[in-house]
């Protein structure tokens, strides 16, 4: 194996600024330097010429791809999606979770723990897959009228179990989803924080008041900002007057929030992606996919969450609807879809939106010391963009393994 090797690029993406005509040296996986002018001797060149370098994807909020959730309970499934994103760029994941049976949570987050060991110290997963630095309890604590297209028979109240269950995982787990108001959320927001995870607010219909009160206990991010989330046209349904906010207007307002959008051009308008950036700007916004299995599959009828208790939707039009046809149902695109939408319809700078897709889900996860940026120590995950920012290389731990091979460049078996 070519353990040492300079890459260089006509720009490299670093945290905060482009370099034009840099170089990185990788060694054993990692970064090691990086710089401008003459790059050191006595290594191997790798010229990217033409195109920019920049950190691997990392997808905080995504549930499946190639046919499997990772709610299925098995490891295949979580190699099969983590392996399909691999392919476009999303070097590391964040295994987010549905409604479910709680055995079924249970077991998905024994099989996540072994993946989430090794992903976060192993230079290169296994089979070229994205690594699985972590899980996000997404469901199953949500506002019973917000549930989306998440099966409302599987919710369960954050009384009882929640906290024993955070407890056992709280190695694995990077975040959990509250609704505030479920009662019951702030046990689960209060355990959360004491074992060091995130508390995210999402699919909840709260009040303004109510949203404030789960800030002020500590929850800092907002999942999928404009979906399943109450706004003031929801609420003056239940009271006409004064008109009020709730987590849409709550998440906009509080500056320390941060969010994500699910940027596949078919969940909300450019308006709105525009929206969202103008308030939290490149370092509280994060681009997600909220992928579900049917990514790399053909029209038809699937199945959202586990496929054994989830519930069905269909494949349409580039996205996920309700079998009714009255909503979405996640999307079935990578990361890499969601950057080059957002930079194509977004006045938006490059480095911020390659940003938005690196190192702030990075941040938000909580796993930015490992990936998110090209900085000597962390993993060597990265890709090569076109002008458009299209991805045409994906490497893991400095070895390439998807697009046309770039010569030179370390090559995976495939
Ligand atoms: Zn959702």
């Amino acid at each position: 194996m070519n353990d040492r090797y300079v890459l260089k690029a006509d720009r490299i993406v670093l945290p905060n600024r482009m370099l034009e005509g840099g170089w990185v040296v990788v060694q054993g996986g990692r970064f090691a330097a990086v710089g401008a002018g003459s790059p050191p001797l006595a290594s191997p060149v790798v010229n990217a010429a033409g195109f920019t370098l920049a950190p691997g994807l990392v997808d905080i909020h995504v549930h499946g791809g190639a046919g499997a959730d990772f709610m299925d309970g098995s490891s295949e499934a979580i190699c099969t999606v983590a392996r399909a994103h691999a392919g476009y760029g999303t070097t590391s994941l964040v295994l987010t979770t549905t409604t479910a049976p709680e055995q079924r949570i249970v077991e998905t987050l024994e099989i996540a723990r072994s993946f989430v060991h090794r992903d976060r110290n192993a230079v290169s997963p296994a089979t070229n897959r994205g690594r699985i630095l972590g899980v996000h309890l997404y469901g199953p604590f949500f506002g019973p009228e917000a549930v989306g297209c998440h099966s409302p028979e599987h919710l369960f109240s954050p009384e009882g179990g929640a906290e024993r269950l955070l407890k056992r995982f709280a190695d694995v787990l990077i975040g959990v989803t509250v609704a505030p108001e479920v009662t019951g959320w702030e046990q689960v927001a209060r355990a959360a924080i004491r074992l060091g995870l995130r508390v995210h607010v999402g699919h909840s219909d709260a009040t303004f008041e109510q949203f404030a009160a789960a800030v002020r206990a500590g929850a800092s991010h907002v999942d999928h900002l404009f979906c399943a989330m109450s706004d003031k046209t929801k609420l003056r349904r239940k009271a006409a007057y004064p008109m009020r906010g709730g987590v849409l207007e709550g998440t906009l307002l509080f500056e320390h929030v941060t969010t994500e959008v699910i940027a596949d051009g078919k969940h909300l308008r450019p308006e709105l992606l525009h929206l969202a950036y103008r308030i939290k700007g490149p370092d509280r916004l994060a681009l997600v996919t909220d992928c579900n299995r049917a990514l790399d599959m053909p029209d038809g009828e699937y199945i959202f969450g586990p496929r054994d208790y989830g519930t069905r939707f269909v494949r349409r039009d580039g996205v996920g609807i309700m079998p009714d046809g009255n909503g979405l149902a996640s999307s079935c695109v990578a990361l890499a879809h969601c950057l080059h939408h957002f930079f194509g319809h977004v006045p938006c700078p490059m480095e911020h939106v390659i940003r938005m897709c690196t190192l702030t889900p990075a941040r938000i996860a909580g796993v930015d010391h490992l990936v998110g940026s090209i900085e000597p120590g962390k993993f060597a995950d990265f890709v090569l963009l076109d002008e458009e920012l299209r991805v045409v290389a994906v490497a893991l731990g400095g070895r390439q393994i998807a697009g046309e091979p770039v010569s030179g460049l370390p090559q995976a078996e495939r």
